[in-house]
C-alpha cells in the first residue's frame, strides 16, 4: 500500500512538474528570442479565439513592405520586409495565421523579400509568386536563390507574375496589373498589386517609379482607382507623379518609411498628397495600419498602432465595378 502511495506522489509531482514548466514556457513564449507556442496559441488550438474579419494590414518594417491581406481563414502577404526587422512568422502566429494561400514578391530588393525564407521555414506557404532577376547586386541575388533553395525543400511552387489571373483569398481578389514591359531597373520591375472586395480597393505599388506608372496609366488607368494607395518606392521624388495620384484619386495612402529616415518621404511628394486632400498614414509615425470594413455603418477604417483612426465612407466607391 505504501509503495502504491509512493508510486502517485512521485507521478503526480512529475505531472505537476511538466505543468509548471509548460506554464513557465507558454508565458515566456513572447519574449524568448526563439520561436515556440505560447498562451494565444494554445487558446486558438481549443477555438478560443476566433479567426479575425476582413482587414488589410501595412506592417511597420522600417523602410520596407510588408502588407497582410485577411479574409476569415485565410490570408496572404504580398511583400514581406527586410530580413531580422521583425519576426515576421511569429506576428503571423500571434494573429492566428499559422498558412498562407499565397506570398507575391514585388521585386527582388531586400526590403521586400528579406523574410520570405524565414516564412517559408516557419510558416505554411501554398505558393509565391515573384520575377526573375535581370540586374541584382550580389546580396540580392543570394537572397533570391536562398528563398528559391528553400521553397524547392519544401514543395512551395514559385510562379512568375502573370497579369488577368485574379486570385481570391477569403473576399478578397488581388491581381497583378503590370508591369507590361520588361524593364531593366529592379524597382521599375515592381509588380502593381490591386486588392479589392466589395466595399474597397487597395494598390500596391512596391518601389516603382515615374517610368512604371506612366506605363500602368498607358495600359490600364481605369483600374488604378483606389481607396487606399501603398505609396510607390517609399514616397521617393522618383514615384507619386501627379497624373498617377490622379488616376489612383485615393482617400488615403500609406508612406512606408524607417523612422529617422533623412530623405524619406520626400518633402515635395508628401505636400502633392497633402494638397490633394489624401489622408496620410506614416508606418514611420503610426506604427502598422489596419484597415477593415463595417457594414453596419458602410464605412471602410484604418486604424494605426499609435491611435490614429479615421473612417471613409465608401458608399459610391462600392458601386464601383471593377
Ligand atoms: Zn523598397
Amino acid at each position: 500500500m505504501a509503495r502504491i502511495k509512493k508510486k502517485i506522489s512521485w507521478g503526480a509531482i512529475c505531472l505537476v512538474s511538466l505543468f509548471l514548466i509548460a506554464a513557465v514556457l507558454l508565458t515566456a513564449a513572447p519574449y524568448l528570442p526563439f520561436s515556440i507556442p505560447d498562451w494565444r496559441d494554445l487558446g486558438r488550438a481549443v477555438g478560443l479565439y476566433s479567426k479575425a474579419g476582413d482587414s488589410v494590414t501595412f506592417f511597420n518594417v522600417g523602410q520596407g513592405d510588408c502588407t497582410l491581406v485577411q479574409s476569415g481563414n485565410f490570408a496572404a502577404l504580398i511583400d514581406t520586409g527586410a530580413a531580422g526587422v521583425i519576426d515576421l512568422p511569429r506576428k503571423l502566429r500571434h494573429m492566428g495565421i499559422s498558412s498562407l494561400e499565397l506570398v507575391i514578391i514585388t521585386h527582388l530588393h531586400d526590403d521586400h523579400m528579406g523574410n520570405l525564407s524565414v516564412l517559408l521555414k516557419q510558416t505554411t506557404v501554398k505558393r509565391v509568386i515573384m520575377g526573375s532577376p535581370i540586374s541584382l547586386d550580389d546580396a540580392n541575388q543570394s537572397l533570391y536563390q536562398e528563398a528559391l533553395d528553400d521553397a524547392a525543400d519544401r514543395n512551395v511552387p514559385v510562379e512568375g507574375p502573370r497579369l488577368n489571373e485574379p486570385v481570391a483569398v477569403g473576399n478578397y481578389t488581388i491581381e497583378i496589373l503590370g508591369p507590361f514591359q520588361s524593364f531593366a531597373e529592379e524597382n521599375n520591375r515592381s509588380l502593381a498589386v490591386r486588392v479589392w472586395d466589395a466595399h474597397s480597393s487597395f494598390l500596391l505599388t512596391g518601389d516603382m517609379q515615374a517610368e512604371a506608372e506612366n506605363h500602368l496609366l498607358q495600359f490600364c488607368p481605369e483600374r488604378l482607382k483606389a481607396d487606399v494607395l501603398k505609396v510607390p518606392h517609399h514616397g521617393s521624388a522618383t514615384s507619386s507623379t501627379p497624373a498617377f495620384l490622379k488616376a489612383v484619386s485615393p482617400a488615403y495612402a500609406v508612406f512606408n518609411v524607417f523612422a529617422g529616415s533623412q530623405s524619406l518621404p520626400n518633402t515635395e511628394v508628401l505636400e502633392r498628397y497633402r494638397s490633394a486632400g489624401i489622408g496620410i498614414y506614416r508606418t514611420d509615425q503610426n506604427g502598422s495600419i489596419t484597415f477593415s470594413y463595417d457594414d453596419q455603418t458602410n464605412r471602410l477604417t484604418g486604424k494605426a498602432e499609435d491611435g490614429v483612426c479615421s473612417t471613409l465612407s465608401t458608399g459610391l466607391k462600392a458601386k464601383r465595378q471593377f
